[in-house]
């Protein structure tokens, strides 16, 4: 039926991490991170939010004469990073921004996007909602430092050049990942 656009979006990557659990689904999968054959788990829970988008998709297919407008469903790769793209590499679009680049969002044109993300340290049977982003992003940026050097016993003969460069950086400090909600 006509209606608004709304998109259910969910992150689906894993992360370059071993699983040390000894659950029986633990992960077993390995990957290629900047040529180096890795460990590869879910660790951030973007297999919950997967299979949870699954499901909803499912769900909201067997309903679908109940629903005005449409709802297109995102799995998004890379939230966490591309495997294969060095963290300092920022001229290359992953993720999100790739997606978009490519027309994600743009037939049918999506109003309104929903997006979740588990937490531990929340309590269970709870949901935690916020108009806008929540959390957090990173960013990857280097600095290049550069003083002179001196002996640990006088360090006061040293230069140090960190003033500036924090200076530099005014929005930069460290954030929560407890967002306010
Ligand atoms: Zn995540």
């Amino acid at each position: 039926m006509p209606g608004p656009v709304v998109a259910l979006r969910a992150d689906m990557d894993a992360l370059p991490v071993e699983e040390m659990t000894d659950l029986p689904f633990a992960s077993q999968a390995t990957g290629m991170r900047l040529g180096k054959s890795v460990p590869v788990m879910h660790a951030c829970g973007h297999d919950t939010h997967t299979a949870m988008l699954l499901g909803a998709a499912k769900v909201l297919a067997e309903h679908r004469d109940h629903l005005r407008g449409t709802v297109v469903f995102l799995f998004q790769p890379a939230e966490e990073g591309a495997a294969d793209v060095d963290e300092f590499q920022t001229d290359t679009l992953i993720g999100a921004q790739a997606m978009i680049r490519d027309g994600a969002l743009d037939s049918p044109k999506v109003e309104a996007i929903f997006a979740l993300h588990v937490m531990a340290g929340y309590p269970t049977g709870h949901l935690y909602y916020k108009a806008g982003t929540v959390l957090n992003s990173s960013d990857s940026f280097r600095i290049q430092l550069k003083g002179q050097q001196t002996h640990g016993s006088r360090p006061g003969a040293a230069t140090i050049r960190l003033s500036p460069a924090r200076a530099s950086l005014p929005r930069c400090r460290p954030s929560s990942a407890d967002a306010s909600i």
